[in-house]
């Protein structure tokens, strides 16, 4: 059994590169990020305020974060509802970096992403799979590109889902929660020390996917 940790800031492409990864190799894909999103969720629609952590922590008792798989890849349920489309609302993004921070949040999130490779090849995508939740993985990947690369990505994307907003505002949220991500003081977004860093700014879809795959096949096998 094998874990793929692949780690890196927001619109770096992780998910996209991941589940491409996850279908040529036949092995497992596990977005982290929704798990904080239905927290995130979970806090916006109850009306907790993310920034007070006491609530947010005492509010943990109501939630049930529940993963699994079907057809179309992972399924998040939040206390029983699949809350795959709601998650990925951009005024949750915020509210899923907030309670990101909060140490009672990373732990009660833990347990669900190791259980998810004890019986599967898995490439996990988050900010903290290879330095926190898979310290041991066999291969540790930090995608990253230029924040205006990134930023122009995560904007197209929105646009055809019909999302209205603009280049710089998209620009403006992903830096401020990448500063969240990286400067908190548990489990901060950052490399770990034996990852390979590799920069997709200059590389498209198809390269990116196989750089990865390169890396992958030269500590796998
Ligand atoms: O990857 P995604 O953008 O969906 O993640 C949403 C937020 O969840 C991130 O901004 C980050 O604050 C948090 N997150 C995290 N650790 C992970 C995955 C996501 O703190 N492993």
């Amino acid at each position: 059994m094998y874990k793929i940790a692949l780690d890196g800031p927001s619109g770096s492409g992780k998910s996209v590169m991941a589940k491409a990864v996850a279908k040529k190799l036949n092995i497992l894909y596990v977005d982290t990020g929704a798990l904080y999103r239905a927290i995130g969720l979970f806090m916006y629609r109850n009306g907790v305020d993310v920034a007070d952590k006491a609530a947010v922590v005492a509010n943990l008792k109501n939630v049930d974060v529940k993963l699994s798989q079907s057809e179309e890849g992972q399924v998040v349920y939040l206390n029983g509802e699949n809350v795959n489309r709601d998650i990925r609302l951009p005024e949750i993004s915020m509210y899923a970096s907030g309670v990101s921070s909060i140490p009672e949040v990373r732990a009660f999130l833990l347990e669900l992403q190791r259980d998810a490779a004890k019986t599967n090849n898995v490439i996990m995508d988050g900010r903290d799979i290879g330095t926190v939740i898979f310290p041991d993985a066999e291969v540790k990947i930090f995608l990253f590109a230029r924040d205006e690369v990134r930023a122009k990505r995560r904007y197209l994307e929105l646009k055809e889902k019909g999302i209205d907003t603009t280049l710089e505002e998209v620009l403006n949220d992903m830096q401020r929660r990448d500063e969240n991500d990286r400067t908190r003081a548990i489990a901060p977004a950052v490399p770990a020390e034996d990852a390979v860093m590799l920069d997709s700014s200059e590389l498209n879809i198809d390269q990116t996917i196989d750089a990865i795959i390169n890396i992958i096949e030269k500590r796998i096998k």
